[in-house]
């Protein structure tokens, strides 16, 4: 019997599907042919708000798209940045890695941590929603020597940024992250790697910086598309909600966000997702 595809899931913060009216847009074909063209040729759009008025966040957004609850329904409003108490109940009862794991399935999270141990993520002041996810399913990160060994990837790809916190090792390409990502893919069922750069520099309104950013994220999804075995290997690639896209604001924007998926079963994911809140079920239903 053919084993199951895996399922490799690149979280992108802060990228939205630009309106026709923005021309303080970042992406094109120069800067990001490979995220363009999955943007286009492999993706549906989805609405971000969840039912909810005003303006999309992250803390809210990514529960939602992490564990199919409505996050920002529930709290009444969208959230930005780390989850609170009430955040963190629902993301620890409902994330995707436990309802793989549940089902008897291996399910990780790449991002390395700069960190010895787990302890130390645990006493992190402020945990992201995929931390809180990772340490209640999961029971531990990939830590700072499973990162040195390339069993991990930077958020920031290259591991520039971790200079000034002491690293003294290699930096990689956005080619080579692809290929530790691709090899720890492998290896699960389901993978989660998450990269925010894209929503940092949206909030800089900086195109200079955008731009940078792209190329950079542009170069691993091509390396990660150019090299992965597409009969055995799904990739999705989403956001929570707008922001890199439309440069005219330093906020969130109202628009769509993409939901990619390249590979086994990609129409009917697609065909099962309008909302953010369709995603978590929509992949589940695949590991029955
Ligand atoms: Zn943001």
């Amino acid at each position: 019997m053919q084993p199951r595809p895996r399922t490799l899931m690149v979280f992108i913060d802060g990228l939205g599907i630009a309106s026709s009216e923005t021309n303080e847009c970042p992406l094109s074909s120069a800067t990001c042919p490979h995220l363009l063209e999955c943007m286009t040729a492999h993706s549906c759009a989805v609405d971000a708000h969840l039912g909810v008025p005003g303006l999309p966040q992250s803390a809210t957004g990514q529960t939602a798209l992490l564990t199919g609850v409505n996050a920002a329904h529930i709290m009444k409003r969208h959230i930005e940045g780390f989850p609170g108490p009430g955040l963190c109940r629902i993301i620890v009862k409902h994330n995707i890695f436990l309802k793989f794991i549940s089902r008897g399935y291996l399910a990780t999270f790449a991002n390395g941590y700069f960190l010895e141990n787990e302890d130390e993520a645990r006493r992190l002041r402020l945990r992201s929603v995929t931390t809180v996810a990772t340490l209640s399913a999961l029971g531990s990160v990939r830590n700072r020597s499973m990162l040195e060994r390339n069993q991990a990837v930077y958020q920031d790809l290259t591991r520039e940024a971790l200079g000034a916190r002491g690293y003294t090792g290699p930096l990689v390409t956005p080619q080579e992250a692809a290929e530790h990502l691709l090899t720890i893919a492998d290896e699960h069922h389901f993978t989660l790697f998450e990269y925010f750069q894209t929503d940092r520099a949206g909030h800089t309104g900086d195109m200079q910086k955008a731009t940078e950013v792209l190329k950079r994220l542009d170069a691993f999804i091509g390396a990660l598309l150019k090299n992965m075995d597409r009969e055995r290997l799904r990739l999705i690639i989403t956001s929570d909600h707008g922001n890199i896209e439309d440069l005219s604001t330093r906020r969130h924007t109202h628009n769509p966000v993409p939901f990619c998926v390249v590979g086994p079963n990609a129409k009917a994911l697609r065909a099962n997702v309008q909302t953010m809140t369709h995603i978590t079920p929509a992949i589940l239903k695949l590991y029955p």
